[in-house]
């Protein structure tokens, strides 16, 4: 018997990086996990996957409820995808800013809206926020983005206190530089890769990258019924950066 025996879990954005973690963590642990992401066929079993936009709400009521159906049950909601923006405020044009905060904010909104019903039906109901250190730490560079993380934050306080009394628990895991095929992607993208990753990891007091199992852990332990007297708590893993 594991903690997440008899648990069903939503995980969005599970197809790649901290999502994919965090849905194969839940399962080796014991639940039923479904991911929901634009790129399903990624994903293997024992692992159920559905194809959902979080920026389409009937694509997102689809999926959230023939999962819940599938599964039997809804306990778990991991709100995680989420894309990412860079520049200041003269960087980014009005269509650029309404795509990341579309995604990243109201992508949460609209999961969790198709969710709640389901969740007020367990008795272990859980939802964890995927954030960010940009939401606090005033990142230079990352205007759009520590915006929409920002919300991220206040919109995980505000659930919390608008959903506790239901039983149903909120919080958010922070974390820092972490190594996943975003910012393999980011690496790409620069003009010397090994140099931008080596002062990626100077930036961090622990002189590496958080892998994505660090933060899986993180947000598993947020969705365990071990947690259950945590709610509106922002749990930072990010290699000592706000911290030191
Ligand atoms: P990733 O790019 O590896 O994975 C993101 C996943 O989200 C992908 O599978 C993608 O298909 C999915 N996705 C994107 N848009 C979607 C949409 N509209 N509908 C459904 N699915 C969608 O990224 P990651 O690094 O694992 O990031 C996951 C989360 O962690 C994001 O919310 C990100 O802001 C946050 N985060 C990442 C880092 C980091 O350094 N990697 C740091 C802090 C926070």
């Amino acid at each position: 018997m594991t903690e997440f025996d008899g648990l069903k879990a939503l995980v969005t954005g599970g197809a790649s990086g901290i999502g994919r973690a965090t849905a194969e963590l839940l399962a080796a642990r014991g639940a039923q996990v479904t991911v929901l992401d634009l790129a399903p066929e990624s994903v293997d079993k024992p692992l159920l996957a559905r194809r959902a936009d979080v920026t389409d709400d009937a694509s997102v009521r689809e999926a959230v409820a023939a999962a819940a159906e599938e599964m039997g049950g809804l306990d778990i909601l991991v709100n995680n995808a989420g894309i990412g923006a860079q520049g200041t405020v003269e960087d980014n044009d009005d269509e650029t800013w309404h795509r990341v905060l579309d995604v990243n904010v109201l992508g949460m909104v609209r999961t969790t809206r198709a969710a709640l019903p389901h969740l007020r039906a367990s008795r272990h109901a859980a939802i964890v926020n995927t954030c960010s250190i940009a939401a606090t730490a005033g990142l230079p560079q990352r205007a759009l983005y520590s915006a929409s993380k920002g919300a991220v934050l206040s919109l995980t306080l505000a659930m919390a206190a608008d959903h506790v009394r239901e039983g149903i628990r909120v919080n958010c895991v922070n974390p820092g530089t972490v190594d996943t095929p975003w910012v393999g992607r980011l690496l790409g993208a620069a003009e010397d890769p090994a140099a931008e990753r080596a002062a990626l990891e100077a930036r961090q007091p622990t002189g590496r990258l958080v892998t994505a199992e660090e933060v899986a852990a993180a947000i598993a332990y947020l969705a365990s019924p071990s947690a259950g007297a945590s709610t509106g708590v922002a749990l930072a893993v990010d290699g000592g950066m706000q911290g030191l």
